[in-house]
């Protein structure tokens, strides 16, 4: 191992095995490729499928691997099952050319996209195991556990003053057969905003009654293509390729081609189909091919904020409505604005679980768990403490829980509360950052327990982050910085330590 990288001591208390696996996973986090180039380990511990890690360095681990772990490196959004397989099976079919679409990666996006043309193009020629198209799992449009969910309520969480709208979702399963267990997500199949649908339409100047082909494999009226069908947010490098191949304008058609390739100033990175048919005026291609190329409507995931034991015949979502202005127009994220706005209560909205891999609460029922997770990053640990109550689980609980302000972003204060106040909650930690003039997260109130946090950690309890990737990084480091100062350890060996945890299924991240 070359100087500088951190290695575990002889005297850490790790047997022969742990310490090979995990000085192999050092040399792979500090980017220098293993000494023996072995197996790799298991699954989930691909260091370069740690979603809390910039696409850059997630690349930068999976540099001199086969391609279909550089293609895993590429999505490592941690198997959130929206595109209809895992991060591995979609590397391992678009890698044996089994799977054609490269824009099925919804937390990934265009940079997943474009990283997955780029590694096709130019990644290494190493034989891969081929899979069968009859061995993948079937695409989204064909997933046949979708059912429809019945919309009994959308209620805002957030007070008045709120710079913020989360909702407490609740879908009605009567009926619907579907069963679900705490630690799971719920995939919401969305449709898209009206409005910009009908302009889309009228940009093209097209009939919203002919049929298209569309990218899910249905054949619909325009209109309902474009509402249900198709990726109008993103449009798909592809479908930017059609605008500039039809552009008859010069200029507008070299603008496209750049933006396509991904050119830094080519245009706005984040224009959805309408924003470029109002900027390129003359790109209007023949309607079916603008459709093919468009990228399928991808559902959209939501962790489970309910215990089926409580809930009774209901699953509970926390949503964060997402709506922001940009360019003279209001945006709002396409499953978010549709649960809270577009479907009117008594509304069906189809609906599947996504079953957690390893986001699960520990069998046994007298473990200690730490939760942290700030905003929406609370909706698993409702259900988890929901659950913990009515199997009268003896282990004790903590959260750490925070979002901006106390007086109207306390999601779910009551309940929790209550909880605390009861005793399932042994602990509750707040961190309400814009109460005061510095920036207070949850991290600070970890470091302030950090003795207590360790005490946990050393006695067996397993730790839960949940919410934003910029979060889960900071907690992971302030975990990391804890290890250290508590355990006595070099950084080195307090970051092996918390990946020995993460091996041990006792460190469990749910981020997006
Ligand atoms: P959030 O914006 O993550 O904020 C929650 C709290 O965390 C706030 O107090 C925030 O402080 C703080 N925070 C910001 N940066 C932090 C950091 N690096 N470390 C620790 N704390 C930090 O809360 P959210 O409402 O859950 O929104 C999360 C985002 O995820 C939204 O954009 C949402 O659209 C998206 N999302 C939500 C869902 C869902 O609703 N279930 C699903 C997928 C994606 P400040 O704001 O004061 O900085």
């Amino acid at each position: 191992m070359p100087d500088g990288l951190p290695l575990i001591p002889e005297s850490a208390p790790f047997d022969a095995a742990e310490r090979a696996w995990l000085n192999g996973w050092l040399a792979a986090y500090y980017g220098v490729a293993q000494p023996t180039a072995g197996p790799a380990p298991a699954e989930e511990d691909f260091p370069w499928h740690d979603m809390s890690l910039p696409l850059e360095e997630r690349l930068q681990l999976a540099a001199g691997r086969p391609l279909e772990q550089q293609l895993m490196a590429a999505m490592a959004q941690q198997d959130c099952g929206q595109c209809g397989y895992l991060c591995k099976t979609y590397a391992a079919a678009v890698s044996s050319g089994a799977e054609k679409s490269l824009t099925r990666c919804v937390p990934g996006g265009k940079p997943t996209a474009r990283t997955l043309k780029e590694l096709l193009e130019t990644g290494p020629a190493i034989p891969v195991t081929p899979v069968a198209p009859a061995a993948a799992p079937a695409p989204p449009g064909e997933r046949a556990a979708r059912v429809m969910a019945r919309l009994e309520a959308s209620l805002p969480l957030n007070r008045e003053g709120s710079l913020k709208d989360t909702r407490h979702t609740i879908l009605g399963l009567a009926g619907t057969g579907l069963t679900y267990e705490v630690g799971d997500a719920l995939g919401i199949q969305p449709e898209n905003d009206p409005e910009t649908v009908t302009a889309i339409i009228d940009c093209l100047d097209a009939d919203r009654d002919m049929e298209v082909d569309c990218p899910d494999g249905s054949r619909r009226p325009l209109l309902e293509a474009l509402a249900r069908a198709c990726d109008i947010t993103r449009p798909s490098d592809e479908a930017v390729e059609v605008l500039a191949s039809r552009a008859p304008d010069a200029d507008e058609s070299q603008r496209l081609q750049a933006l396509a390739e991904g050119y830094p100033g080519a245009g706005p990175a984040d224009a959805d189909l309408l924003d470029l048919l109002l900027t390129f005026r003359s790109a209007r291609p023949p309607v079916q091919e603008l459709i093919s190329a468009l990228g399928a409507l991808q559902p959209r995931l939501y962790s489970i904020s309910s215990s089926p034991k409580m809930a009774g015949e209901a699953v509970h979502l926390t949503v964060a409505t997402v709506r922001y202005q940009t360019r003279g127009r209001w945006r709002g994220g396409v499953a978010s604005t549709y649960l809270a706005e577009r479907v009117a209560p008594g509304g069906s909205v189809p609906v599947f679980v996504q079953p957690a891999h390893d986001f699960r609460l520990p069998a046994d029922d007298d473990a200690d768990i730490i939760m942290i997770g700030p905003g929406t990053g609370v909706a698993p640990f409702r259900a988890f403490l929901q659950e913990r109550r009515a199997r009268g689980a003896r282990g004790r609980n903590w959260l750490f829980f925070g979002d901006q302000r106390r007086a109207c972003d306390f999601l779910y204060e009551e309940e929790l509360v209550g909880f605390h106040h009861d005793g399932l909650l042994n602990e509750l930690e707040l961190a309400f950052s814009r109460d005061q003039n510095e920036r207070i997260y949850v991290q600070q109130r970890m470091r302030e327990r950090a003795r207590d946090l360790w005490g946990w950690i050393e006695s067996g309890a397993r730790i839960f982050v949940c919410g934003a990737v910029a979060m889960a990084r900071d907690v992971d480091a302030a975990l990391a910085a804890i290890i250290a100062r508590q355990g006595g350890l070099g950084t080195g060996a307090a970051k092996a330590r918390l990946a020995k945890l993460a091996s041990e299924k006792r460190y469990l991240r749910d981020v997006y």
